[in-house]
């Protein structure tokens, strides 16, 4: 009996070339759509790459519904393309924020705006403070993007697995997709990874750590009536708590809002069930987080039909067709942003992005050891409880406008990435529309210089 092979060979041979653009974006969630949108806007050509068949990422995907941490006090800190994102929205009529005159601390705006999620999350006040954040309707997400991708005249192309990053003499020079017409090579000056989970910097052998955290199965709830909801949230507290206890604890993990309002009438977000212990790179775990989300949910139905108010009637609009991840691996570069960092809201000469109240340096973007090649969104190089607290849509929508002008002005200025004046880029994306952090914050703490 022959023993069963732990590996086979493959073949190798030639690999057709399907693309050459000065820049490829790999992922096409909210940080590769900045970065392709910035890059073609400062006159690079542009190939986007996503596997899934829409753009959004998680925001759509994944259905996380609410475009948050982007103030710092009443000063929203995140501009840019993530503001033209949310105005088209709004004019969609799929996008709703808070007036300014309504964000602040106070009961009446609590419960007025707290079921759209559209409040300072990381406040220890009482109530929590109302904040300038945008609740979106996923659809209109891909549909937005999609517009502002073709008016870009990026070449997207959906159905495109990434699976391998080429380099040469230890610079990235395209990246090898799979998909129904087999595997072909995407060839680039410059690469943008933007996968989330460091997909292109990992194979291209940049340095990595392994991060990890809950990961949540959203889904949606129609036929809500949330007048009624609510009524009985705040008529009946007593009731409400118990009723709401129990459906909590059927979720197994969730924040306190366990539900959330969206601009669809009678439709909520859930973002819960939260679970642990799932390993978001590998197959059998996602898998198993699939059945064991769909079997929470079931059974929350059962209660919610039984015994909540205003959930009487409701059902499964949908499951998220992507897994909610939130940190698998994490770039290991130039700088590590840790969470001291982040909390202490350390001003960084060479900021190129911010959250609420937080830099992001152009660094902990750089790979160490891979020439054109840069890294925007989650997977940032970040310490795991650092990217915890920084690793919102808003943020990682600015960190891909930056990768996309730096990768322009690389291309301008003849230089590699790590070399290019990072005050030129400050000053680009400034006159563009963003806010790169260049200027502290009156709040912020400046004591780094950039090394
Ligand atoms: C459950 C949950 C709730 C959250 N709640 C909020 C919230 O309320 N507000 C908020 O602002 N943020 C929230 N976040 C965080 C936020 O959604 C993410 O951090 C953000 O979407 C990261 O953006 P990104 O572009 O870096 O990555 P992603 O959104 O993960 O996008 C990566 C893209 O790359 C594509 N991709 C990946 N691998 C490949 C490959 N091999 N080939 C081709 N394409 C590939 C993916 O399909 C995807 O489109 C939440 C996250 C989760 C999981």
């Amino acid at each position: 009996m022959t023993a069963t092979p732990s590996f086979v060979r493959e073949p190798g041979g030639e690999v057709p070339v399907a693309a050459v653009s000065d820049l490829v974006v790999v992922g096409g969630g909210p940080a590769g759509i900045s970065a392709a949108i910035a890059g073609a806007r400062n006159g690079l050509s542009v190939t986007l790459l996503e596997r899934y068949p829409y753009l959004g990422g998680l925001a759509s995907g994944g259905m996380v519904l609410v475009l948050d941490d982007m103030c710092n006090g009443q000063e929203i800190a995140v501009r840019g393309i993530c503001s033209e994102l949310i105005a088209r929205l709004e004019t969609l009529g799929l996008a709703v924020t808070p007036p300014e005159s309504d964000r602040r601390s106070d009961p009446a705006m609590w419960r007025k705006w707290s079921r759209w999620g559209v409040f300072d999350f990381t406040s220890h006040m009482k109530p929590q403070p109302i904040v300038y954040a945008a609740a979106f309707d996923p659809d209109g997400f891909k549909r937005v993007a999609n517009h502002m991708v073709a008016e870009a005249k990026i070449d997207l192309r959906l159905h495109s697995w990434f699976s391998r990053t080429l380099v040469e003499d230890g610079a990235a020079k395209g990246v090898i997709v799979e998909s129904k017409e087999g595997r072909q090579a995407i060839l680039g000056k410059i690469v943008v990874d933007a996968t989330g989970d460091l997909d292109v910097a990992a194979s291209g052998g940049a340095p990595f750590i392994e991060g990890a955290y809950i990961v949540t199965t959203v889904f949606r709830l129609g036929n809500v009536d949330i007048a009624e909801a609510e009524r009985f949230e705040y008529a009946e507290p007593e009731a409400f708590k118990t009723i709401d206890r129990e459906a909590k604890r059927i979720i197994g993990g969730s924040w306190d809002k366990w539900w959330l309002k969206t601009p669809l009438p009678g439709v909520v977000w859930c973002n819960c069930p939260h679970m642990a212990n799932y390993d978001g790179l590998k197959v059998a775990d996602l898998t198993r987080a699939d059945f064991e989300g769909r079997r929470r949910i079931a059974n929350l139905l059962e209660h919610l039909h039984a015994k909540m108010p205003g959930f009487r009637d409701c059902y499964v609009v949908d499951v998220a067709p992507q897994l909610g991840i939130r940190q698998t691996r994490l770039l290991d570069g130039v700088y590590v942003v840790t969470k001291e960092d982040v909390t202490e809201r350390r001003h960084f000469a060479d900021s190129v992005a911010r959250g609420r109240d937080y830099y992001t340096p152009y660094r902990s973007m750089l790979p160490r050891n891979v020439a054109n090649l840069i890294v925007a969104g989650r997977h940032y190089s970040a310490t795991a409880s650092a990217q915890k607290m920084s690793r919102e849509i808003p943020p990682c929508m600015a960190m891909g406008e930056a990768a996309g002008v730096a990768s322009a002005l690389a291309l301008e200025q003849g230089r590699h990435l790590d070399a290019i004046d990072v005050g030129v880029l400050q000053r680009r994306l400034r006159a563009q529309g963003a806010d790169p952090g260049d200027v502290p914050a009156a709040n912020a703490s400046v004591v780094r210089a950039a090394e």
